[in-house]
């Protein structure tokens, strides 16, 4: 094998319910994971300079605030799957990006599993996707999900996933802002914003409506049970994605709602011609930097055919 390309979705979260911080510095949470075709693409080559040496190249959406280095997640995930098989291999590394960076669509963890997915075939370890995701959960949490892809609950920091049966295709229009967020700033001050009011954090459990409203493929009743712990920390630390979300309520989206630690904002449609519809008037309201829409549950990363 000379080459391989690997095709990888960026996720939405339906419910991100955030519970109490634990001693490792994470947060326990119910996090239910939803692909959507919004891709990521990654080609893995053979090295075209010394058999061991690793590189990175970056093409596309803000593709210059991606590190190409090895604190790219894709190298991580490639020296890691490297270590893992007790093999030094190299690979070239060329990453076309699709998913919104620092966005709270885990682009970076989906080209983590795009790289999995790609070095596995490249050097014919032909590990299997349990393995791949034990690995993938070392680098990152949301990295586990991107190579299940479809619709699932994570637990603990998201890595534990139980996948969901969904009744049929949601269709989504996300608005894609202008810089992005940290995750690690949005978590600080989700839990600064609870401190203040004297909030304990709830246990997280998965919510009984969303639960239905995916079994049964009823796109109204899951606009209305989306739910993210996240977004009043995202709006305070951006106020401006108030306007972006009430945009999409006044064109008439089934639910609006910060995509995991944002800026990107997700909104449900009951069609793809009402997606297109949403997408127009938040286009034409002027509040993001670009929209797009995308439909799911989809796969997680596979190799291109
Ligand atoms: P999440 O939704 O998982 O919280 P995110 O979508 O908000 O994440 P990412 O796009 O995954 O954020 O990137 C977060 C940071 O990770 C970026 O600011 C970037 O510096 C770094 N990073 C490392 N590798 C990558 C990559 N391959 N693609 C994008 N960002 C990367």
């Amino acid at each position: 094998m000379i080459e391989v390309t690997v095709r990888v979705p960026a996720k939405v979260n339906l419910q991100l319910a955030v519970g109490p911080l634990r001693d490792d510095g994470f947060h326990d949470l119910v996090n239910v994971f939803h692909a959507v075709s919004l891709f990521d693409e990654l080609t893995a080559s053979e090295p075209a300079a010394s058999a061991e040496t690793l590189t990175v190249r970056v093409e596309g959406e803000s593709a210059g605030s991606v590190p190409t280095g090895e604190d790219n997640l894709a190298s991580k995930a490639a020296r890691a799957l490297a270590a893992r098989a007790g093999a030094s291999r190299g690979a070239d590394l060329l990453i076309r990006k699709a998913i919104p960076v620092a966005g709270g669509m885990a682009g970076g963890s989906a080209d983590a599993a795009a790289a999995l997915v790609a070095c596995n075939e490249l050097w014919g370890l032909g590990l299997p996707l349990e393995n791949l995701m034990e690995i993938g959960a070392d680098i990152g949490s949301d990295v586990p999900f991107a190579l299940l892809g479809g619709t699932a609950v994570g637990r603990g920091k998201g890595e534990l996933l139980t996948p969901v049966e969904t009744g049929g295709t949601f269709h989504w229009v996300f608005a894609l802002a202008d810089g992005g967020l940290s995750t690690p700033k949005v978590y600080g001050e989700c839990d600064r914003l609870r401190e203040a009011a004297g909030e304990e954090a709830a246990w997280p459990i998965a919510s009984e409506p969303l639960m239905a409203a995916l079994h049964e493929g009823d796109a109204k009743a899951l606009g209305l049970a989306l739910v993210n712990d996240l977004q009043p920390a995202a709006l305070a630390l951006r106020p401006s994605l108030g306007r972006t979300l009430d945009a999409g309520r006044d064109a008439g989206a089934l639910g609006a709602i910060v995509s995991g630690s944002g800026p990107t904002c997700a909104f449900l449609a009951g069609s793809g011609t009402h997606a297109a519809e949403v997408a127009l008037a938040l286009t034409g309201a002027g509040v993001c930097r670009s929209v797009v829409t995308a439909s799911g549950p989809v796969p997680g990363a596979v190799v291109a055919g």
